[in-house]
């Protein structure tokens, strides 16, 4: 009789010695490469003392790897740009429902999924040059079939997630057929075969080698906050419009995260994103890539995205941008968007 209590004492001190040993480290695999994304790992280690092993690598890449390292793979989080991104590591039954009050209250329902969360979001805006296109002519994605802008639209390959997500989001709420008329307008007023990224289109534009493009907001808040005399005569000679304010609001995609159904440090992850949920990880998020916070009620000061001003988002949610990908790429590839 007298020894149960010891015994029982020394077990359970054995036991939570290891669930201690398991909880101070968290394997990280990340696409997001930003510098100022550092002080918000550091912080974290300072908070909780579980130290962050990070893999970086790029969107696409890091994902195979989780699939391919499978009930093996070291991953606790997966954090990557993209709903379309966020969506397939769902559809490959990758990531773990995380049962968590503080990410319920604190991430709006639109950007959620079941097993994922969105922790900052960047929108798609109309760049034009101010000599050749007038704004009237571009407030609307929809404007960008319209026969006016012949020979002057430029913008990035129809088959990269950004472009697929901003056509999910017409097909949501306008229908394929709509969707469709828009793609096959688009490639009409193409002034060049799709090429680069949004940063080359902004240049093509400012260059007065196309008329108008597409482009996610923290490019432009990144040359608008850039003190190179190259990049401020770039931005003089650009317009930027925020789309479909008069109906659904200006299209919005998100970067985020969830916790990997095989991680090895549950509780660990689960404390890593609530911490990404709170002001402060918010804020560095956010900021280190020149984009906006999930959380509602949390501001930010970047003179960059300040001199964009206000504007309507659309609040379609994210799940759906994912559900119409696959339209989305058939849709591109039937109008001959490349
Ligand atoms: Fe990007």
């Amino acid at each position: 009789m007298k020894l149960m209590p010891a015994l029982l004492a020394t077990t359970v001190l054995t036991l939570s010695h290891a669930a201690m040993a398991d909880e101070k480290q968290l394997n990280l695999y990340s696409a997001r490469h930003y510098q100022t994304d550092e002080a918000l790992y550091a912080n974290f280690t300072q908070q909780t003392g579980i130290k962050i092993n990070r893999i970086e690598g790029k969107e696409d890449e890091l994902l195979e790897r989780i699939k391919n390292e499978g009930a093996n793979s070291p991953a606790d989080i997966f954090l990557t740009v993209d709903a379309a991104r966020l969506a397939k590591a769902h559809e490959l039954g990758l990531f773990a429902p995380v049962a968590s009050k503080i990410l319920e209250t604190r991430i709006p329902a639109h950007l959620r999924a079941e097993d994922w969360y969105s922790f900052s979001t960047r929108a798609r805006v109309i760049v034009y040059n101010k000599s050749t296109v007038k704004p009237e002519d571009v407030q609307n994605y929809e404007d960008l079939a319209n026969p006016k802008l012949k020979g002057k639209l430029c913008t990035r390959s129809g088959s990269h997630p950004y472009n697929l997500s901003l056509m999910a989001s017409v097909i949501a709420h306008q229908g394929e057929a709509k969707a469709e008329n828009l793609a096959r307008g688009m490639v009409a007023n193409f002034a060049r075969s799709p090429k680069g990224g949004d940063t080359d289109q902004i240049k093509a534009v400012s260059a007065g080698e196309c008329g108008v493009t597409i482009s996610n907001t923290y490019y432009v808040a990144r040359l608008l906050r850039s003190d190179k005399p190259e990049d401020i005569k770039l931005m003089e000679k650009v317009g930027v419009v925020w789309p479909n304010q008069a109906t659904t609001g200006t299209h919005i995609n998100v970067s985020g995260g969830g916790m990997l159904k095989t991680a090895p440090n549950k509780a660990a992850a689960v404390k890593f994103l609530e911490y990404l949920a709170s002001d402060q990880a918010q804020r560095y998020f956010a900021e280190g890539n020149n984009e906006w916070p999930a959380v509602d009620s949390v501001k930010v000061s970047n003179p960059g995205l300040d001199s964009l001003g206000k504007f309507k988002a659309d609040k379609l949610p994210v799940k759906n941008l994912a559900m119409y990908q696959a339209k989305a790429q058939i849709i591109f590839d039937r109008a001959g968007f490349k």
